[in-house]
């Protein structure tokens, strides 16, 4: 089977008294739109590690998360949609909630491990698939050269030209793709991430080993809100806000982050007048369902 998905990923103007006040145009590149389970850049991070499973005959996908993780929802339905078997190895205590129900549907096999044990992730594979010759191994969040690979051929798709590009960043994986493909491409757009975790300095760390040749960008660290899966009311707001005046879903652990720092960083008056920017919306909406109590 040819492992692909036709791209559906748009840009889009936002519009927003404050864009015009300051003279900025904002887009946005809609990842979210290229499929509604295996959205945004969990499709883009999939791709080539899909692609390399193939050609070594596995057909068994295994992979890790916490238990609402975008990443294993993307992995069960892309494994559902191209022909593998999955299973998906959670952080924690067994629970039940609506992402891995959604991961089940899609005919994933879960195993709960606990934290402890969570930590050594090749040790926990060999534990379940020692002498599988069909289990493939995926990294947490899908890291690795592959996706970074995937995630940089969504700036190959642009037909404009902008001088910041934002997107929300965990592993740093998306960061870095980026960043390279804007060096593919010669473009002289500045990267701006934004990291979801506290501390988040490290990430320049992981991006750094991912980037094909060296190359500057910006790391906001201040966009947290105390740590990753962590809001408060004003972000809550935000994102009420952001959803009903432009008909855009995001959410509280990576797009509403996102979105609020250059809302934030714009009434600071950070960019250029006539600046262009793009903001990446790097999927995750099913993330609003574990988060329902905070809104
Ligand atoms: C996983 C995810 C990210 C983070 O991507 P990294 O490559 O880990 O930095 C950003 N946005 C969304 C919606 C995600 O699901």
């Amino acid at each position: 089977m040819n492992i692909d998905l036709e791209i559906f990923s748009p840009v889009h103007q936002i519009k927003d008294k404050l864009f015009d006040e300051q003279d900025l145009k904002v887009f946005i590149k809609r990842d979210d739109l290229i499929h509604p389970i295996i959205s945004g850049n969990k499709w883009r991070k999939l791709k080539y590690l899909l692609k390399k499973a193939q050609a070594q005959n596995k057909t068994h996908l295994v992979t890790f998360g916490g238990a609402y993780s975008n990443h294993l929802l993307a992995t069960a339905a892309a494994a559902a949609k191209f022909g593998f078997k999955s299973t998906g190895i959670v952080r924690g205590e067994t629970i039940e909630n609506d992402t891995l129900f959604l991961c089940r549907l899609h005919g994933m096999n879960l195993i709960f491990a606990a934290r402890e044990s969570y930590r050594d992730k090749p040790a926990l594979f060999d534990k379940y698939f020692t002498n599988n010759d069909e289990a493939f191994f995926i990294a947490e969040g899908g890291t690795s050269p592959e996706a970074a690979k995937g995630c940089s051929e969504l700036i190959d798709e642009l037909t404009e030209t902008y001088d910041h590009i934002f997107c929300a960043c965990g592993t740093g994986t998306m960061a870095a793709g980026i960043i390279n493909g804007l060096q593919n491409n010669s473009s002289l757009a500045r990267l701006h991430a934004i990291p979801v975790l506290k501390n988040g300095g490290f990430i320049a760390d992981e991006i750094n080993k991912l980037l094909t040749s060296p190359a500057n960008y910006q790391l906001h660290t201040d966009y947290h809100f105390g740590g990753y899966g962590k809001v408060n009311a004003e972000l809550i707001a935000f994102i009420k806000r952001f959803i009903a005046t432009t008909g855009i879903l995001i959410d509280p652990v990576y797009t509403g982050k996102m979105f609020y720092a250059i809302y934030d960083l714009a009434a600071k008056k950070h960019f250029n007048p006539g600046s262009r920017i793009l903001a990446i919306h790097s999927g995750g909406i099913w993330g609003l369902l574990g988060m329902k109590d905070k809104f």
